[in-house]
């Protein structure tokens, strides 16, 4: 087997960065990590580090890699975590952000669903939910509120390259283009919504992985993933377009910049009316926002 070299000092490479077809050792790759983390953030004007910013970790390898990037840049930040109560998983995952935020001296706002609203996720089985859109309803909505209430500027999410590759692929093949607003950031386009960021979206999941190991922050051992999640079709797309980035280079982030640069011009603009909420008066596009349908408050 061929060990291939960092291109900028010669020492042994730990990883190809597929789509600048470079290979670095591990203290260049973590320079690259970084610093691709702060480009995106100054090209995007996501934030500055006057800014309070919310990071929303899940304890998975992409949030945590994103709260330890942040902080190595020394940006003003605090995490989320929110329980959702999915057995074994979620304790785990809460041990895991608490150990790290303890550690490394950042401010650790839990929410815990079942004490805030009366039921955890799993509650919603029995009523025969789809869980994966009842926990995005459920994060999305908790994680704007803590933000808004607490006066925080941007809230940043760990989505990485694949994941927004794989979210647009698979509305395209349904033709729900209406959900297709995979924009490095969501400007605040109501009075109590804050707005939301994505620093990771030029790095792959892979790159977050290896980021995440070399640095200590996740084990391999530990590789836990939500138990509800191993069947989403966004996985199985995940695969396949592995599959082809190792035959066709660079292919996740040629597709992902021109989508940036050029999806307007085929997608259909909607325009999603803004109203707020009659119970709760968060953002909504019908009179009750999905959350307070979701647990049936009024
Ligand atoms: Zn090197
Ligand atoms: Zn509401």
């Amino acid at each position: 087997m061929v060990v291939l070299k960092c291109k900028k000092c010669n020492n042994k490479g730990v990883i190809t960065i597929r789509h600048r077809n470079i290979t670095l050792c591990k203290e260049h790759f973590l320079k690259y990590y970084l610093k691709t983390v702060e480009s995106t953030i100054k090209k995007y004007r996501m934030f500055t580090k006057r800014d309070k910013v919310l990071v929303a970790v899940s304890g998975g390898k992409d949030s945590m890699s994103l709260l330890d990037a942040l902080k190595k840049l020394d940006y003003n930040i605090s995490a989320l975590y929110i329980n959702l109560g999915i057995k074994d998983y979620s304790d785990q995952c809460k041990k895991i952000v608490e150990k790290y935020c303890n550690e490394n001296n950042i401010n650790l706002i839990i929410s815990d669903i079942k004490e805030n609203y009366g039921k955890y996720l799993e509650e919603f089985k029995k009523l025969r939910r789809n869980l994966c859109s009842v926990c995005g309803i459920i994060k999305r909505y908790e994680m704007n509120r803590i933000a808004y209430e607490k006066g925080f500027n941007a809230i940043a999410t760990g989505h990485n390259l694949d994941d927004e590759v794989s979210f647009i692929l698979w509305n395209l093949m349904n033709g729900n283009f209406q959900y297709i607003k995979q924009k490095p950031v969501l400007e605040k386009i109501h009075e109590k919504t804050v707005k939301k960021v994505k620093p990771l979206i030029f790095l792959t999941e892979k790159e977050n992985l290896l980021y995440s190991l070399l640095n200590n922050i996740y084990s391999i051992h530990l590789r836990i993933d939500c138990p509800y999640s191993t069947n989403a079709p966004t996985n199985i797309l995940k695969e396949m377009l592995n599959k082809l980035e190792e035959r066709i280079q660079g292919i996740k982030m040629r597709f992902y910049k021109n989508f940036l640069n050029k999806s307007s011009q085929f997608l259909p603009k909607i325009d999603h009316e803004i109203k707020s909420c009659k119970i709760c008066g968060y953002i909504t596009s019908s009179n009750v926002c999905s959350f307070c349908r979701l647990f049936r408050r009024g």
